[in-house]
């Protein structure tokens, strides 16, 4: 299969992690008989210094014309970077919230998944943690409450800001339907959270994700509160596959689900559109501290093209072994610092590796 990928190494630690990514997709390529064609774009602070803008009109055409995206970070150390001296419209960010806009990009995929020889990271209580969880968190991205008219007016001399929440079915069809078509890869479960017991639009997502789940009779469909969820998530986490929300919800229970795992270092996600294409990219930002040290974790933009694979070029066994080869690296104990343990005597039963040598070792294992 010809797969034609523009990749955003960004800022940052972006470039080395994206060249290890890249790396793992070509021993992916060479195993299992596929061509990859990697086009590169300038985004973010790097596009800034080369064209004076956070994303060219070029860069985006060249995004829409590939058949999915692979970005690093983007962003620089926000008190001392001059980037940041720039108007908001023309700092890094702006280059991401644009691609996501021309691209349409309306559904994010974070996954939380805690692996076994990483549990001593994760702050639940050991009961909890050592049955381990696997969820992935689908967030609606483009609607709801930050895509709602706002003002702040004065009323009898008396402050009042108005933030409004409006849904219509198709915005709540859309990204059901992605959530339902996720869960087919997955183990057939959707949790869908909503505050259907207060607000008008979560009664009107409830209704519309139980018309789409009519199509999906494989799939379980649970309907959660939001408050619960929240609590849930700590309390029993294992319990969630698929965890399908709006905007507002998803911002924050996809941050708690990462904090869940405790390993920044390790999360992949994705957003899509609502045809196969998407824009894969690690969660963590571009980690300027530690940037040229060649120290950086590449698992999360391995991962990232691992989902790549699965939900843009359905190479369903082609991100398994990608998957199945972190697993093994972890489990032969090798370690980017941010994922060594804290305790002197654990530490003692693993191995510290850079950045080119963690893409090296999974590579060995493809
Ligand atoms: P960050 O995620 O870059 O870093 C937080 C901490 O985690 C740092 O100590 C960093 O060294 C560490 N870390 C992050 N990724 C790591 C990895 N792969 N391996 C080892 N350690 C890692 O968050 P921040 O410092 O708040 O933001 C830095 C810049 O990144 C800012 O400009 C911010 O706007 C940007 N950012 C970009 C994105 C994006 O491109 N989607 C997302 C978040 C933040």
């Amino acid at each position: 299969m010809e797969l034609n990928i523009t990749c955003i190494p960004g800022d940052g630690i972006g470039p080395e992690i994206v060249a290890e990514a890249k790396k793992v997709l070509d021993a992916v390529a060479v195993k299992y008989g596929h061509n990859m064609k990697y086009t590169d774009i300038l985004m973010g602070g790097a596009s800034i210094d080369a064209y004076g803008v956070p994303l060219t009109d070029e860069a985006i055409e060249t995004a829409k014309s590939a058949d999915a995206v692979l970005m690093g970070s983007i962003g620089g150390d926000t008190t001392t970077s001059p980037w940041y001296k720039l108007p908001p419209n023309l700092r890094p960010e702006a280059g991401l919230l644009g691609i996501r806009k021309a691209l349409n990009l309306f559904a994010n995929l974070r996954p939380a998944l805690l692996y076994e020889e990483l549990a001593g990271a994760c702050p639940l209580k050991e009961e909890i943690s050592a049955s381990g969880f696997d969820m992935m968190i689908m967030r609606e991205l483009t609607g709801g409450l930050y895509f709602g008219e706002r003002k702040t007016v004065e009323e009898n001399g008396v402050l009042k800001a108005i933030d409004t929440l409006t849904y219509d079915e198709n915005e709540i069809r859309r990204i059901a339907i992605k959530g339902f078509d996720i869960a087919m890869k997955r183990r057939k479960k959707v949790t869908s959270v909503d505050k259907a017991n207060v607000l008008d639009s979560s009664r009107l997502w409830r209704k519309i994700v139980e018309e789409v789940a009519k199509d999906y009779p494989e799939v379980t469909l649970e309907h959660m509160l939001v408050d619960n969820c929240a609590m849930q998530l700590v309390k029993d986490p294992k319990q969630f596959d698929v965890i399908l929300t709006e905007n507002m919800f998803g911002d924050i229970l996809s941050d708690e689900a990462s904090m869940v795992t405790g390993s920044i270092g390790m999360l992949a996600s994705a957003s899509l559109n609502d045809t196969k294409f998407g824009l894969y990219e690690p969660s963590h930002g571009s980690a300027p501290d530690i940037a040229g040290k060649g120290i950086a974790n590449p698992i999360a933009t391995i991962l990232s093209a691992a989902m790549m694979l699965r939900y843009s070029f359905d190479l369903d066994r082609e991100a398994d072994a990608i998957e199945a080869a972190v697993k093994k690296v972890l489990k032969d104990g090798w370690r980017t610092v941010d994922i060594m343990p804290q305790e002197e005597d654990e530490r003692a039963k693993v191995k510290q590796v850079g950045t080119v040598q963690m893409g090296d070792l999974i590579c060995g294992q493809i």
